[in-house]
């Protein structure tokens, strides 16, 4: 039997979320790089519809796994539902994306199946018939590749951000979909759903200012981030932040850019001490110019800044500031 790669996606109320269009996109590459069959598996109740819609993109074959007990999602209908499945069809790689419903069932379905997961991937190798994945360590300090022991399947989860969704390349033709339908067992669901989390509602819509400032933890302390809202007046610009500044309460939760904040397009996104780890650029990459200050040369948010300006924002800022309002003549 030819390998397989299996990729599981998923769905709520019909609809595919960003980060499983995301790991579909790495899943072709990794199918292109090793030559392997990609398949994928939407799990729920009436999927019929997302299911044909994956199986418009370059895929081998769509399932999809059905049972009204997979609605409301809960891990242990989860396990039931994929346990079986991945026993009988054996794919030789799983990927999932690495969501909080992933990280809920992932460990226990991996465990149950005495099988290895390495998860947050931002990437991966093809190198003399090995796989390798990339995973941030030590709060994105390091990374590390990653290869798995042990027989497979292998299961990994694919970071929000480590691909385009809309780069997923579409299919020829339509890939066939084969419904399966699970017996969950009565009793074999002990969990007892809450409504799911949500992510803050945002009151301030980032995405259409023109003009961003954004600050990170090389601010220092909250009382300086003044210093970056007289930049972004003096711009014209809204003033924005990573996450550790708005978890600190330094500025609103709804001022957060990255993977769990919001995701903005700018003419121009200055970067104030923002080291530039994976989840806050997947946020502003699409910015159409970048200005990076950052007193770290290696900073990974050079990797992507049109601008790079290596130094102390604490120097640069305050002249930079009375040269814009020079400039804008007030
Ligand atoms: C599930 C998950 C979701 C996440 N979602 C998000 C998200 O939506 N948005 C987000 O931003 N993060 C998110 N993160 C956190 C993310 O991984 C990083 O921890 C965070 O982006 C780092 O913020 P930072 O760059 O401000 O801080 P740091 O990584 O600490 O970087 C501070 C930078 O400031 C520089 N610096 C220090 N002093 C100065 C100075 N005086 N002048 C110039 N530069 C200076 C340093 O060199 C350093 O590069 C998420 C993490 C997880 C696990």
């Amino acid at each position: 039997m030819a390998d397989t790669i299996l990729v599981v996606v998923e769905q709520k109320d019909g609809k595919l979320n960003r980060v499983s269009w995301e790991t579909l996109t790495g899943a072709q590459e990794v199918a292109a790089q090793t030559g392997w069959t990609l398949e994928a598996a939407v799990i729920g109740s009436g999927i019929g519809g997302v299911a044909t819609e994956v199986a418009a993109k370059k895929i081998a074959k769509v399932y999809a796994i059905e049972s009204p007990k997979l609605e409301p999602y809960t891990p242990d209908g989860f396990l039931a539902a994929l346990k079986g499945f991945i026993e009988q069809k054996r794919p030789k790689l799983v990927l999932m994306p690495h969501t909080y419903q992933v990280r809920d069932f992932a460990p226990k379905l991996t465990t149950a199946l005495n099988r290895a997961l390495i998860c947050d991937a931002i990437g991966f190798k093809y190198e003399g018939g090995k796989l390798l994945f990339t995973r941030p360590m030590f709060q994105g300090k390091f990374v590390a590749d990653v290869s798995f022991g042990g027989d497979a399947p292998y299961f990994a989860t694919f970071q929000s951000g480590a691909y385009r969704g809309d780069k997923v390349e579409e299919g020829a033709a339509a890939a066939p979909v084969e419904t399966v339908t699970v017996e969950i067992a009565d009793g074999a669901i002990r969990n007892k759903p809450e409504a799911p989390f949500k992510e803050a509602k945002q009151a301030i819509d980032l995405t259409q200012a023109e003009v961003i400032v954004s600050v990170g933890r090389g601010i220092k302390e909250q009382k300086n981030i003044e210093l970056a809202q007289q930049l972004a007046t003096a711009l014209g610009g809204e003033i924005a932040a990573s996450r550790p500044i708005c978890d600190s309460g330094w500025l609103p939760m709804d001022r957060q850019v990255g993977s769990s904040g919001q995701t903005v397009a700018p003419k121009l996104y200055l970067a104030l001490g923002i080291s530039g780890a994976i989840q806050h650029v997947v946020g502003m990459k699409g910015a159409r110019s970048i200005i990076a200050i950052n007193k770290d040369s290696e900073a990974p948010i050079f990797e992507i800044a049109d601008i790079a300006v290596v130094g102390n924002l604490f120097d640069i800022v305050p002249p930079l500031i009375e040269e814009v309002k020079k400039a804008k003549g007030v």
